[in-house]
């Protein structure tokens, strides 16, 4: 049986005409590669996402490098951050030369621990990398006491969470910079890689500008070895053309949550409730101890689900040797998440259909 929900549909939809003419003006301009397209899509993003500065470079994995690298943050020091996230976050802080010391989730809200974090503590810890899993930001409250407490440094990874707020105020803004990424799966997407840090210091906007670009202060000037990781003119243009579209989708996201908080709720299978209404709802996770039969199940009604994360991040061959830390609560939800079908372009029907597939599940005898 064809699949009539497809987990995500990426192919670009209402915005496609703007995306076309956005490619045809980088074309016809001649300029691929930090040019005037960065500049207004960098002043536009800052404007939406209510950050004073935007640096638009490579990747969000590299976002979250360059915030770390121009923290003076590298080897020897340590940054905490959750066993439950694209491993990218992670890997973000190995690439700064930094290691990642892992601390256990909520096991409700699903993001950091803020307990957890304080007793991950270390003579070597410089920063806390919270990430606002799914769409939904973490404590920012108690990390920023921590943070100030310990005086470490408090960066944001809101690859997941565009346009998200905590309390009402705008992710990315709350710690000393937040990380996004616009690879094309992401709430606002690229038709490529692309990524942005957002701030409010212009000092450490400047420096990551220099850092994107091989360190240099003026043309073939390198003062310090930055990397190559700049925001070229093509996808800037194309994230100019979607962000206009980019808070109604995330309104067609919140309603489709709503929906599918709506349906009822089977036995064996539990949804993480919403912590914050600045939720924007990258994903939609339900919690099943029966994952293989429950994933069966909506398959056979046609629903496509995915899986994010199988693995905690301390548990990869890549990481394991840098933290043997515990986290059960990490295990115990990668074992049992699993997400439903959550983009914009779901029509009125495939959300019915989700939710009847979903409501409709039990669980197998044991
Ligand atoms: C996507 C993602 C990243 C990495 O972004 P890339 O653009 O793929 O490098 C980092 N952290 C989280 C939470 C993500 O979802």
């Amino acid at each position: 049986m064809s699949s009539p929900v497809p987990f995500n549909a990426l192919r670009p939809g209402a915005d496609t005409a703007a995306v076309r003419a956005a490619i045809d003006r980088v074309i016809a301009s001649g300029w691929f590669v930090l040019g005037p397209e960065v500049e207004a899509f960098e002043a536009e993003f800052a404007a939406a996402s209510q950050a004073p500065y935007a640096v638009g470079v490579g990747t969000g994995t590299d976002a979250i490098t360059l915030i770390l690298r121009a923290l003076d943050i590298g080897p020897g020091d340590e940054v905490i951050t959750p066993p439950l996230s694209a491993a990218y976050s992670a890997l973000a802080v190995m690439m700064a030369g930094a290691r990642p010391v892992f601390a256990d989730i909520d096991p409700e809200r699903l993001t950091l621990d803020p307990r957890a974090a304080e007793a991950a503590i270390t003579p070597r810890t410089k920063a806390i990398l919270p990430v606002h899993l799914y769409g939904q930001a973490a404590d920012m409250r108690a990390f920023e006491a921590l943070a100030s407490r310990h005086n470490l440094a408090l960066v944001e990874d809101a690859a997941q969470a565009q346009l998200a707020t905590a309390d009402g105020r705008a992710v990315g803004t709350i710690g000393i910079a937040g990380a996004t990424s616009f690879y094309p799966t992401k709430n606002l997407g690229a038709l490529g890689d692309a990524g942005a840090v957002i701030t409010r210091d212009a000092q450490l906007a400047a420096r990551i500008k220099r850092l994107r670009n091989g360190g240099q202060t003026s043309r073939y000037h390198h003062v310090e070895a930055g990397a190559n990781s700049r925001l070229d003119e093509m996808q800037a243009a194309i994230l100019r053309a979607r962000l206009p579209y980019l808070a109604a989708w995330t309104a067609r996201r919140r309603a489709i949550a709503a929906q599918y908080r709506a349906a009822r709720v089977p036995a064996s299978v539990a949804v993480p409730r919403e912590f914050d209404s600045g939720h924007v709802y990258h994903l939609f996770p339900v919690l099943t101890s029966n994952r293989d039969a429950f994933q069966a199940h909506c398959t056979a009604h046609g629903v496509e689900t995915l899986i994010h994360y199988p693995v905690p991040i301390p548990r990869q061959p890549a990481l394991a040797a840098t933290n043997p830390a515990m986290c059960p609560v990490g295990d115990r939800i990668c074992a049992e998440v699993v997400s439903l079908p959550m983009y914009p372009a779901l029509s009125d029907e495939q959300v019915a259909a989700v939710s009847r597939a979903f409501s409709s599940f039990s669980p197998p005898a044991a």
